[in-house]
């Protein structure tokens, strides 16, 4: 099957979270069964003009406010065969930041128009290469508009029976304009009405891409109920409900080649399930670069270390660990943090960094400690309110460190907790101060008695969560999204 693939940001080339994660990965995972994919993205600065394949020409992009030429250098990978072609544009995409300013809150002015050449220059590029997928795998609001420009402009063309399948990875961000940035997509106002991309009295990429993608699907089947409520549905739950037959789940993989205490070159030392002594290795590094002391043992309890890493929004929840501090701390808990966003909370966690011993926060990101924190920790923090799947849980289990995630989305599908037989972390009802605090105390209480927690660290360690298996659950959601296509026309 030939997969084209738009997405706003895939590994190696730019990441702000999860989403790089699954673009990088997937894509693999598929050629891997045998299908031909391309990845369309934006050239930010950030990626290496040098390191690309200069385009075959030029590529004129039509949008509302008339054509971009834009550039289309692409790479292909050497270990998998998978080719990147990148929309190349520097007014456009040549800015520090993917979405708006570094460290801002705020998007740039101009990200309709940024996407909708993204968008569009996919399909343009199709042409130029004469390759015509038979499926568009879309992600997120930057690449809805996809849908509805084959539905607009690509009628009588080789797209024209194209499907597409659109995957949400954050319900909460959906690209939101004011009503007159409808014009520079370059679609008419025909469009802009509640079946299409209107919202509120404005325009919504992400609204417009649920209403028109022929198939649908969240990063785990339990985000996949949770939107359809009004609690989780950012105000589109009534459209998903609508939708629901269309709708899936289907929780995210990792890439386990990359991803891998046996051979990860990003630690100062190496591990597997047969033998942790490397893991202890790492944990020694992190309390060294922390300036946290070493576990004395002396008052008999279990010193563990736990971590967190993520952006500092709302959702993931570590205010909930700002709160919790003193008292993790003062039950004899050591704990990292890791992480960047909203500048309150980046503000709380230098004061309590500088304030606590036993606590230590970066406020940064940084790949290769981000490797070291999941293998030096024993317990990875997940407070978070929402979690569309969640990947940082996945590579903890995989570096036998133990999660401890509230019950919601994918941390439900994919960590059971400590009391069940196949335990492989802790499981909180709901992402608040106590329930932290107590699921952290039952983790003490397992560390104390040593058999309990290593059979949890072996079951987390083996847990499978490479990419075959959702690979081919995509395959199939493309296979139906076909069926799907041809029934309708
Ligand atoms: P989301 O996409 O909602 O941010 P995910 O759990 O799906 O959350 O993915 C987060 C990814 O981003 C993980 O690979 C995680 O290691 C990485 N990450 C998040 N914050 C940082 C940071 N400050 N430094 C390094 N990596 C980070």
């Amino acid at each position: 099957m030939r997969v084209l693939m738009v997405t706003s940001e895939a590994v190696p080339f730019a990441k702000t979270g999860g989403l790089a994660d699954v673009c990088g990965a997937l894509p693999t995972a598929l050629a891997d069964l045998g299908h031909d994919v391309r990845v369309v993205m934006p050239r930010y600065r950030q990626i290496d003009a040098a390191t690309l394949a200069p385009g075959l020409a030029p590529l004129g992009v039509p949008t509302g406010e008339g054509e971009r030429w834009c550039g289309v250098p692409s790479r292909r990978l050497s270990s998998s065969g998978v080719s990147f072609t990148f929309i190349e544009h520097d007014a456009l995409f040549g800015r520090s930041g993917l979405y708006g300013p570094s460290g801002g809150v705020d998007g740039y002015p101009d990200n309709c128009l940024r996407f909708t050449v993204l968008c569009r220059g996919a399909l343009q590029l199709c042409h130029q290469l004469g390759w015509f997928p038979d499926v568009i795998h879309c992600h997120d609001w930057q690449a809805s508009l996809v849908p509805w420009f084959l539905h607009a402009f690509e009628g009588a063309s080789s797209l024209a029976a194209t499907p597409t399948l659109l995957t949400v990875h954050n319900q909460a961000y959906q690209g939101r304009f004011a009503a007159e940035e409808l014009l520079v997509t370059g679609l008419g106002r025909q469009h802009f009405d509640w079946r299409g991309l209107e919202h509120q009295g404005g325009l919504n990429l992400l609204k417009g891409g649920l209403a028109r993608a022929t198939l649908l699907n969240t990063v785990s089947p339990t985000y996949a109920q949770e939107i359809q409520t009004p609690e989780l549905g950012e105000g589109l739950d009534g459209l998903l409900r609508y939708r629901a037959a269309d709708l899936r789940g289907v929780l995210n993989g990792i890439d386990t080649a990359l991803w891998d205490p046996a051979t990860d070159p990003l630690l100062p030392a190496r591990y597997d399930a047969s033998s942790l002594t490397g893991k202890a290795t790492c944990a020694r590094e992190l309390r060294w670069r922390a300036g946290l002391p070493e576990p004395s043992g002396s008052d008999g309890r279990a010193q563990l270390l736990a971590g967190f890493i993520g952006r500092l929004v709302l959702q993931k929840g570590a205010d909930v660990i700002v709160d919790a501090a003193d008292r993790l701390v003062a039950a004899g808990v050591q704990v990292v943090l890791l992480g960047t966003g909203d500048e309150a909370q980046e503000s709380d966690l230098r004061a309590l960094s500088s304030r606590l011993d036993g606590f230590h926060a970066w406020i940064d990101f940084d790949e290769s400690l981000a490797h070291l924190i999941y293998a030096g920790c024993d317990l990875l923090l997940m407070p978070s309110r929402y979690e569309p799947c969640g990947l940082n849980q996945l590579y903890a289990m995989r570096y036998g460190t133990l999660p401890v995630v509230t019950d919601i989305g994918g941390l439900r599908d994919s960590v059971s907790d400590a009391g069940l037989p196949e335990g492989t972390g802790f499981v909180c009802a709901s992402a608040t101060t106590e329930d932290l605090i107590e699921a952290v105390a039952r983790a003490q209480v397992m560390a104390a008695n040593p058999p309990g927690l290593d059979g949890m660290i072996q079951r987390a360690m083996s847990r499978d969560s490479g990419w075959d298996r959702a690979a081919q659950q995509y395959v199939a959601l493309y296979e139906e999204a076909l069926e799907r296509k041809k029934r309708d026309q």
